[in-house]
């Protein structure tokens, strides 16, 4: 089984504040992803520009102050709510017109997260998917919370790739990312950045999160959910989907095109 992560950065124009897909990567990816063999395949996707913008201006995940303040909040998670789930719908589509069986996975409609992090997830129904032969595609989304404190939250993507690959042991999880790799600093700020070929720990890195407007943690908070994995024996590579058959050569099992994250 494989987990392939498309990040918003790379199916979204993900600095712009409205809305805006990347039709060129994402109708190249997904025939990336068909002409590949990929067998079991889930897809998880980003939220970019269609779930950030929204999920910052009402603070999803912040502690609710007052009835007024969560009125506003739960207005927000229904707005992002529905931008993020028209982005999966557009995704699915394009992996569909590729010949792709694409399924659509919602999680705030099955996962409730316990400070911030996920608790209860059935994957009956994933599990069933991919034994039907499907693509299930599930995404960057928001989730009810049992904290008392925020009640509601986002819940990114990176997060599904860590649960998903702790719990359905993939043999390969991509990342698909618009840069190289990880570098020593973030490349988009620093000419000397360095691209690294391997990353064993969080330390590796000069953390200065993501360039882009995003809620859920940038470079920073996708390492350390990755970190974890590999802490399990599950190692990840973050590769350039931005980049013409990369998607497809790692999915094709050539290793080391990016960065591999594994335990020391
Ligand atoms: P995605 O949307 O692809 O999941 P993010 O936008 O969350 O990815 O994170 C990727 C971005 O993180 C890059 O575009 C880059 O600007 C930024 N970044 C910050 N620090 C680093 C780093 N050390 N190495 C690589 N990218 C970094």
């Amino acid at each position: 089984m494989i987990i392939l992560k498309l990040g918003g950065s790379v199916i979204t124009k993900k600095e712009e504040e409205e809305p805006l897909i990347d039709h060129d990567n994402l109708i190249r990816i997904s025939g990336e992803i068909a002409d590949s063999s990929y067998g079991k395949l889930i897809i998880v996707h980003g939220a970019g520009s269609f779930g950030h913008p929204s999920a910052k201006k009402y603070e999803i995940g912040s502690i609710i102050t007052d009835e007024e303040d969560f009125a506003r909040k739960k207005l927000g998670f229904c707005i992002t709510q529905s931008w993020v789930k028209k982005l999966n719908t557009i995704v699915c589509d394009s992996l569909r017109e590729k010949g792709i069986l694409a399924v659509s996975v919602q999680p705030s409609s099955f996962i409730i997260t316990k400070n911030k992090r996920i608790h209860s997830c059935n994957l009956d129904l994933i599990n069933k998917y991919l034994e039907l032969g499907f693509v299930p595609v599930i995404y960057g989304d928001v989730v009810p919370d049992l904290d008392e404190s925020i009640k509601i939250c986002v819940l990114s993507g990176d997060q599904i790739i860590n649960y998903l690959g702790e719990n359905l042991k993939p043999a390969r999880v991509i990342l698909g990312s618009d840069v190289d790799g990880i570098y020593t600093k973030n490349p988009k700020k620093y000419d000397d950045a360095e691209l690294m070929n391997t990353v064993t720990s969080c330390d590796d890195l000069i953390a200065e999160g993501s360039s882009n407007v995003d809620v859920t943690g940038g470079m920073n908070g996708k390492l350390i959910e990755l970190i974890e994995l590999a802490q399990l024996g599950i190692e990840s590579e973050i590769i350039n989907a931005g980049k013409e058959n990369f998607v497809k050569r790692a999915i094709n099992h050539e290793k080391g095109i990016g960065t591999i994250i594994k335990r020391k």
